[in-house]
């Protein structure tokens, strides 16, 4: 099946992590951006639990650039305030969640925007989540004050609905389209040790034989 084989073969690997309070939801979007879970159903059966699944991956095509993203969940280590400095490191993007109907989890926003600073790359790009905007009735924070917010401290922002999908695959692709951005006028170096960057085989391949110039996802098997 070329079409599953194509989508093997990717340029870069991104990995990525999502911070926030417990409860916000990290868990929920990750699913809903792997495995596309939109049924109510199944969403609350095994939201309820801390999930035994600690990061998990998908290709997705980014300004014409397959990307593979490797995305790690604290998995309830939030829950103990033990999420360690080994999880920030070498991350190139990050999540950073908070549930719109609750203004304790936004009031922590500057905790955790802190230890991402300080624990992980100097140069992680992080997207702000607002998430549960499906509980728009029950909102304590208003979109205004969180956008002002993300623009004070150079993140980029949307409200999210891990419950619908809303804007859970944009979330993911705005912040790889950034960092590829940054790569791209060489404001990033993927070679630099910790920049949570890897080349995939269609780089590889570029770079070993650059005259030839294969066009990107050629149907070789890129495993
Ligand atoms: P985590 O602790 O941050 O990983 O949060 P979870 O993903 O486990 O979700 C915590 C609770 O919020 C669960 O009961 C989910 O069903 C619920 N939840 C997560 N995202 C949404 C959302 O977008 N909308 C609504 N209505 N509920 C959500
Ligand atoms: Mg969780």
């Amino acid at each position: 099946n070329s079409q599953r084989l194509y989508s093997r073969v990717y340029y870069f690997l991104f990995k990525f992590l999502v911070i926030g309070n417990a409860g916000t939801g990290k868990s929920c979007l990750l699913h809903q951006f792997i495995e596309k879970r939109c049924k109510a159903e199944r969403f609350k059966d095994e939201s309820n639990h801390t999930i035994g699944v600690e990061f998990g991956s998908k290709i997705i095509s980014v300004v014409n650039k397959m990307v593979k993203l490797q995305i790690w969940d604290t998995a309830g280590q939030e829950r103990f305030r033990s999420v360690t400095r080994s999880y920030y490191r070498g991350a190139a993007g990050a999540l950073l969640v908070y549930d719109i109907t609750s203004r304790e989890t936004y009031n922590a926003l500057t905790t955790w925007l802190s230890d991402a600073r300080m624990l992980a790359s100097q140069n992680i790009v992080i997207i702000l989540c607002g998430n549960k905007k499906d509980l728009d009735a029950d909102r304590e924070v208003t979109f205004l004050e969180a956008s002002r917010f993300a623009q004070e401290n150079e993140l980029m922002f949307l409200e999210t609905s891990a419950l619908t999908g809303e804007n859970v695959e944009e979330a993911f692709v705005q912040c790889a389209r950034k960092i590829l951005n940054k790569i791209e006028s060489g404001e990033l170096d993927p070679e630099r040790m910790g920049s949570g960057i890897q080349y995939g085989d269609a780089a590889l391949r570029q770079l070993r034989s650059p005259r030839r110039a294969q066009p990107q996802g050629t149907q070789e098997c890129g495993c």
